[in-house]
């Protein structure tokens, strides 16, 4: 049997930060699947690499590119066949920049420390070798998609988006985001904002004749980290994070500035309106706001039958409680939501990721896979139950899961439709991008 440690350690020597090494990497990544025997497709996205391979059965028409409409979610409505659910493992190769020295993975006790061992290459090479394990079971098609842009901050579409447009989203998906065992049901949204904020230029020499705009603009941030919306809480989380990133203003050191820019970086809660939160902003005097860049929040539903036949899988693998968790960052599981269907963050434990001394639990890779593979053996008795003679959580057309904006009041994450036991929630720190 494959160490998935060892693929993790191979996968890290790659600095996947970097176009050419990530073209490599993936290299790689095809090349093994190849070698075992699984058939592997290559997308091209804005020049780098996506990943697309797949064990037991899927669907013909999903095999081939498919921009036929709909795509997977199509079995799921209407045509009420019985065809297999197809359960998508997303992984993402690239990396944020490290040290040299980062991409020399090395071992320490349980430790595997490396740039990505965390986030998420350690995750990546279990899901690897968890697709070959899965490659005889025949009752779930299970499909890698392997990205190469999680970590970029500048691409309006993403490779995921792109993936889940040519209905490739498979009925459930996991992202295998660092989550130290636990089931991310929740992540925060992004709201990026830039404010300019504009004061009286004046000689340094006289400064009570100026309005400076750059101390303005902290009284401006600290006016925004007081706001209505940043005082609200939801089930997983207490509040919303607000940070200043990016500050700047003033051009010689013998005047007052007259015009300071931030950006502020808003990760809103579910179930908060983000233009509402931009409103609140606006109201600010003094100052014009822009919008640049928006990413929608995660929510699923715990009671979805997959999240139930995970959940139950991963505490079999950890002998524990297994916490339905939220996330601060960002996930690409939102591609998947927007589409309408089930998807979590799901990986293994560890530290540090983007920090220097980043490290993955070598114990926690091997039963991350082991827990990957209960799950798609134990699943198909799971959708029994629930009582899905179709596969899948939601009715035909209807979205999986609820995520809806909500003008005000407090964010509450998706409300069951089964009496279910309550998990124990809590949020979980590490955001991401
Ligand atoms: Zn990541």
């Amino acid at each position: 049997m494959v160490d998935e440690r060892v693929l993790a350690q191979r996968l890290i020597s790659y600095d996947t930060s970097r176009a050419e090494e990530l073209v490599a990497a993936a290299g790689f990544v095809k090349g093994w699947l190849e070698s075992r025997d699984i058939e592997v497709r290559h997308h091209d996205h804005h020049g780098l690499p996506v990943l697309i391979a797949e064990v037991g059965p899927v669907a013909d028409g999903d095999r081939r590119d498919g921009d036929r409409r709909g795509g997977d979610r199509g079995d799921r409505g209407d045509r009420g066949d019985a065809s297999p659910p197809c359960v998508v493992l997303h992984g993402h190769l690239d990396v944020v920049p490290g040290r040299p020295e980062q991409f020399e993975a090395r071992v320490e006790g349980d430790r595997l420390i490396g740039r990505g061992a965390y986030d998420m290459k350690g995750g990546l090479a279990a899901m690897m070798c968890a697709l070959k394990d899965l490659e005889r079971q025949d009752r779930v098609g299970v499909r890698l998609i392997c990205v190469p842009d999680e970590e970029s901050e500048d691409l309006d579409e993403r490779a995921t988006d792109a993936m889940v447009r040519l209905g490739l989203g498979g009925h459930f998906a996991i992202t295998g985001e660092p989550t130290d065992l636990h089931i991310g049901v929740e992540a925060k949204g992004v709201l990026v904002l830039r404010i300019e904020v504009h004061g009286r230029s004046a000689h340094s020499s006289t400064p009570w004749l100026g309005d400076n705009a750059v101390l303005k603009a902290i009284d401006v941030f600290r006016a925004i980290e007081t706001l209505p919306f940043s005082r609200e809480s939801s089930e997983v989380f207490d509040r919303p994070s607000i940070n200043l990133g990016r500050i700047e203003g003033g051009d010689a050191l013998n005047r007052v500035p007259d015009e300071c820019t931030m950006s502020v970086d808003v990760r809103y809660l579910p179930g908060q309106d983000p233009a509402e939160i931009l409103a609140q902003v606006q109201a600010i005097p003094e100052i014009d706001v822009t919008r640049t860049f928006i990413h929608p929040p995660v929510t699923v539903a715990r009671t979805d039958p997959y999240v139930r036949a995970l959940r139950d899988a991963v505490s079999r693998a950890v002998r524990g409680e297994v916490m339905s968790v939220g996330r601060d960052g960002a996930s690409e599981a939102a591609a998947f939501l927007r589409a309408g269907i089930p998807a979590v963050e799901f990986g293994p434990a560890g530290a540090g990721h983007h920090g220097p001394e980043e490290w993955v639990s070598v114990a926690s890779l091997a039963r991350y896979r082991r827990a990957l593979c209960d799950f798609v053996r134990t699943l198909p008795m799971h959708l029994e139950d629930a009582g899905h003679t179709r596969h899948g959580a939601g009715a035909p057309g209807q979205p999986a899961s609820a995520a809806p904006a909500r003008p005000s009041g407090l964010a509450t994450a998706a409300r069951p439709q089964l009496p279910a036991p309550a998990p124990t929630v809590k949020a979980l720190d590490g955001g991401r991008r």
